[in-house]
């Protein structure tokens, strides 16, 4: 076969990078060794995919990546709120399939790799043993997405494995001196109730002695897949050649705490339970990483590092585990959090030795530390969007990989990520090419944010609350919360900014003052900072721990608004304040938390003067997602056609028109296990309508993040609008509108 871009490896960064690529126009043969896609995220291994999001376990807002892993997880919340990773396994083939450009080869485990001369592949041969064929397939560009890197193995590219010292990167977090320890494999099982009492008869080669593990205690009958993520083993040895031997120590491990389950008399819950599924091929945190021009360090990741080669982003803690794994007597994990997300460079995506060679996926260049972060499935997926679209770019340019280092270059690269959808934080690249931002904008409307009217509820100030609010800069508002208490007592307030432009942590005080308050129910609580801010921005009006009061809540939801207690996520960090290890070159601070719907109800709240943060122009500004503002434009809450109109002077021909609507970037979206209570957005519009002055171009209904409207033939018109015919309850919020001629 010949092709234009090589992928080896189907995990969720292998698919990703095949639908960029194919949808950017060039022709792609992806290979992957087994009968589903999606690697660790397939019914095969079922883990969950997460990211930057870190399941809303840290200050990262509206973190969600962009692109094809968003759109991913957006259609998998609409057919899969269960949580079912069949169907997970169903849309990834269904949208491998669907892109005419990828020739798509299941049961193909390449094997072997021809180089043309030392610094290029040709090509690379795999083999299917269910059709007994060998396939040889030449490229001029590859990318490795094989998890263990074979391709760039066998290809000679430069890689590392274990951990660095300390001293290579300057990494706190990292051993003194270098080792080989590693992240383990882990192996799941999922359990279900027969409504009937089911028998166990262990396996020979079940583990019997349960307190070998040390956790054994926190093992429960309702446990079931990657819950059980600390059932991992393996990181002392060598995870590729010694990977079969893993396995079976898993497996030893997986039946071992089953007849535990089922057979120690500890678990009478247990009784009608039986084993559903066990994997049979373990989920593989960690081997090979390749070197590319940059190698990302724990520097790059806490301090927020900039990049003039941006493409995508991280979020995820940086995540580290005991080499012993489920028999060590150390946590499972340790935890460490950025006060943001921060970039991450091409320059880690490709080899930095062979010339024609991608990386994608937990392969890329970065160091044992910051491999704790990056390696998360969406954060894989995201990177390897800009993979996909990089090697588009390549071909149309004649160059290979490194040479989209050009300034000019990286800028035309970064321009086609964010069009697809990308998030780059910090980059704003706007595209010639788009004639919205030409054009006049006009909304019939824009929400106003004035209050937010009490309903009949209130939470108390058990642990500190906030409201967090965009505001332009200048004098901030005041705010005036309804606090009930039945003893004359006093609530500390604050107004806290984030130390980084973009960044949520709040950790930089504004203002404070101490209110006191009588018994009574509903009473002002009235926050008058005389503070100005020098930029427009994100800022948390704090109500300070105080048990005996509690405060108002409101069921008006918003994007870019959200309620916050400084609390903490059990599953990704250890308190609600990271409190860091002093020299461990991490930053301590707390975590301040939203709740998933139908919790995490706004607080009650009255804004003066009123804020007007959801104008149309927002819909041009090139960024679509709230960050320092919301990037977004909400109609009145009472207007019935919420209408967004575009005007340019003279005609203008229009094909295409493509819309970015709000799927709420702050909901992780797990993709397996863990149920979801909706499976649409609320604040993404449902129908719509396109129309030109004289006639309607397109009516429709929507769930997803991102609409690419081809027109069936291009039309002439000084007037384009956009109506939001039906919401799904909650003001509908664009973020972007893009209009192209062709
Ligand atoms: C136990 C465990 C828990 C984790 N927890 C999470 C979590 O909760 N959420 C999260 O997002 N991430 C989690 N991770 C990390 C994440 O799963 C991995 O970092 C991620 O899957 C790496 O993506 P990848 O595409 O590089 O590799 P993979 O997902 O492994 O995909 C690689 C694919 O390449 C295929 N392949 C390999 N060799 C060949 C070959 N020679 N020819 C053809 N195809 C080949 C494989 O079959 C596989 O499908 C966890 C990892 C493990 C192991």
């Amino acid at each position: 076969m010949n092709t234009d871009l090589a992928i080896v490896g189907g995990g969720v960064a292998g698919v990703c990078a095949a639908i960029t690529a194919g949808r950017a126009g060039i022709r792609v043969v992806l290979l992957q060794d087994r009968p589903v896609l999606g690697g660790n995220a397939s019914s095969e291994v079922r883990l969950w995919i997460l990211g930057a999001t870190s399941h809303m376990g840290n200050n990262n807002r509206w973190a969600r990546e962009g692109g094809v892993m968003d759109e991913i997880l957006v259609e998998n919340l609409y057919r899969n709120p269960e949580g079912n990773p069949v169907i997970l396994d169903t849309i990834l083939l269904e949208k491998v399939r669907a892109e005419s450009n990828i020739t798509l080869l299941l049961n193909v485990a390449v094997d072997e790799v021809e180089k043309s001369d030392a610094a290029n592949i040709r090509a690379v041969v795999g083999y299917c043993s269910q059709n007994q064929t060998k396939y040889r397939v030449e490229a001029p560009l590859f990318c490795d997405a094989s998890g263990d890197g074979l391709i760039g193995f066998l290809a000679g590219a430069a890689f590392r494995m274990g951990s660095e010292g300390r001293e290579e990167f300057g990494e706190a977090m990292a051993p003194p001196r270098s080792t080989n320890e590693l992240l383990g494999h882990s192996l799941y099982f999922y359990s279900k109730d027969t409504g009937r009492p089911v028998r166990f008869i262990a396996p020979s080669f079940a583990l019997q002695d349960i307190t070998a593990i040390p956790r054994y205690r926190d093992i429960r009958a309702s446990d079931s897949g990657c819950r059980f993520w600390w059932l991992e083993w393996g990181g002392a040895m060598d995870t590729i050649a010694q990977t079969e031997e893993i396995k079976w120590e898993l497996w030893r491990v997986a039946y071992g705490v089953w007849n535990y389950i089922k057979n120690s008399g500890q678990f009478p819950d247990a009784e009608n339970l039986t084993l559903e599924w066990v994997g049979t091929i373990p989920g593989k945190r960690e081997s090979r990483r390749f070197e590319g021009d940059k190698i990302l360090t724990q520097r790059d990741v806490v301090e927020q590092r900039l990049h003039p080669d941006a493409v995508s982003f991280g979020g995820w803690a940086i995540d580290l585990h005991p080499a012993e794994g489920v028999y060590s007597n150390r946590p499972g994990c340790a935890q460490w959090h950025a006060k943001g997300v921060y970039q991450i460079p091409y320059r880690c995506l490709y080899s930095k030795n062979i010339d024609n060679l991608f990386l994608a996926g937990r392969i890329i260049s970065v160091s044992h530390v910051a491999f704790g972060s990056i390696r998360v499935m969406a954060t894989c997926g995201h990177n390897a969007h800009a993979v996909g679209m990089a090697a588009a770019l390549c071909l149309e340019a004649g160059v290979n990989p490194r040479g989209l280092l050009d300034a000019a270059m990286m800028e035309e690269l970064q321009r086609r990520l964010t069009r697809a959808g990308q998030f780059i934080p910090g980059v704003v690249v706007h595209d010639p090419a788009d004639i919205a931002r030409t054009a006049q904008i006009t909304g019939s409307s824009q929400y106003v944010l004035a209050e937010f009217p009490p309903d009949d509820e209130t939470v108390t100030l058990g642990s500190s609350r906030a409201m967090l609010l965009p505001v332009p800069a200048g004098k901030l508002p005041a705010i005036t919360f309804l606090c009930t208490t039945t003893e004359a007592t006093q609530v500390q307030v604050e107004v806290r900014g984030s130390s980084k432009p973009g960044n949520f942590t709040p950790d930089v005080v504004l203002h404070r003052e101490i209110l006191s308050l009588a018994p009574g129910t509903a009473q002002q609580v009235r926050i008058r900072p005389n503070v100005c801010v020098p930029a427009d921005c994100h800022v948390s009006y704090c109500l300070l721990q105080n048990p005996a009061v509690s405060v108002c809540t409101s069921q008006s939801r918003v994007t870019g608004i959200l309620a916050l207690s400084h609390s903490q996520n059990a599953a990704v960090a250890k308190a609600a304040t990271q409190n860091a290890p002093s020299g461990s070159g991490v930053e301590s601070f707390e975590f301040w938390l939203p709740g998933r719907r139908p919790g995490g109800k706004n607080l009650a709240i009255c804004i003066e003067p009123e804020l007007h943060p959801f104008c149309p122009q927002q819909l041009v500004n090139g960024i679509a997602r709230p960050t320092v503002r919301t990037n977004a434009w909400v109609a009145a809450a009472d207007d019935s056609l919420p209408t967004v109109q575009f005007h340019w002077d003279e005609p203008r021909r229009i094909r295409r028109v493509e819309i970015t609507w709000d799927t709420d970037y702050d909901h992780p979206l797990e993709s397996v296990l863990m149920g979801h209570p909706e499976r649409e957005i609320p604040f993404c519009a449902k129908r719509y309508r396109i129309s030109s002055d004289e006639r309607t171009l397109f009516e429709g209904e929507n769930h997803s993040t991102r609409t690419c409207l081809m027109l069936k033939g291009a039309i002439t018109t000084s007037v384009l609008k956009l109506e939001i015919l039906e919401t799904r309850g909650l003001p509908a919020a664009i973020f972007e509108v893009r209009i192209y001629e062709n």
